[in-house]
């Protein structure tokens, strides 16, 4: 990857409980791939059953981060220090704590768990005949809350669910009928001068699409959406930077001549 433009906004280091590489060796190798921009996005649920611990692990991410800035000032890479905020709104008094916290420079507010629900990872989608469907449906509406709280930047990996359903469990969806409420989610997020991004995640993965995939970012756009990031999700060096250049193509194909990144929660717009 040689082009100096490339951006990957979405990654973990060992500080997330998933992580597998030091915010150094995560740097460094961003740096080796000659990325223009690295974004770290350690987790933080907000429903996390030890939240002393989330709280401490975030806050390690965040000065670690800053431990590189401060070594790399006017270097060769622009570094990021963000947060990936997990289920605000399923205590939310956490998730304004987890806000208040650090001085991110953004903050991607994902889904990974329904109310009262395991994370998608490890549901049985064959309890009943139509229970992805259903799980699926429950995602999007309180997806859709979750666009209405409005305290983070972008929407993380919209569509998420699919990396388990169709991805891992090969179980085939109708998506039309979710497209109502996939526009209500994305109009929200327009109206409010928010964002999503493309993860790239999917496309090493068993699902083979990014998330969301063409088809939803091609509607965003066509919805008047501008603020739009990459990221590969990687929980590792060897994944830092994967698919961000699939993700460059697919933003022009939808229209898109730039990507953004954020600093200091504002975003900046860069041509691709
Ligand atoms: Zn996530
Ligand atoms: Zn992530």
């Amino acid at each position: 990857m040689k082009n100096g433009l490339y951006i990957d906004c979405h990654t973990h280091s060992n500080n997330s409980p998933d992580g597998d590489c030091s915010v150094h060796d995560m740097v460094q190798t961003a740096r080796d791939l000659g990325l223009f921009a690295y974004g770290l996005s350690d987790h933080c649920e907000a429903n996390d059953p030890d939240p002393l611990k989330c709280v401490e692990m975030t806050r390690k991410s965040f000065l670690d981060m800053q431990k590189e800035k401060e070594a790399f000032e006017h270097k060769d890479i622009k570094l990021l220090a963000g947060v990936e905020l997990g289920q605000a709104l399923q205590d939310e008094a956490m998730a304004e704590k987890i806000l208040s916290m650090c001085g991110f420079d953004f903050v991607i507010g994902s889904l990974h768990n329904l109310k009262g629900f395991e994370d998608f990872a490890f549901l049985d989608y064959h309890i009943t005949e139509n229970a992805a469907p259903v799980l699926v449906g429950k995602y999007f509406n309180e997806l859709l809350e979750l666009a209405q709280w409005n305290k983070f930047d972008v929407l993380g990996h919209l569509t998420y669910p699919l990396r388990y359903i169709q991805g891992v469990m090969k179980i085939s969806l109708d998506m039309s009928s979710y497209e109502y409420i996939i526009d209500e989610i994305l109009k929200i997020v327009i109206q409010n001068g928010k964002g999503i991004e493309i993860n790239t995640s999917g496309l090493r993965q068993a699902l083979g699409l990014t998330m969301p995939n063409k088809a939803i970012v091609k509607r965003y756009k066509d919805l008047g959406g501008e603020i739009i990031t990459v990221g590969s999700d990687a929980h590792c060096t060897k994944d830092l930077g994967k698919g961000i250049a699939d993700a460059y193509e697919l933003l022009k194909e939808c229209g898109f001549d730039h990507v953004c990144y954020f600093e200091q929660r504002k975003p900046m717009f860069i041509k691709i």
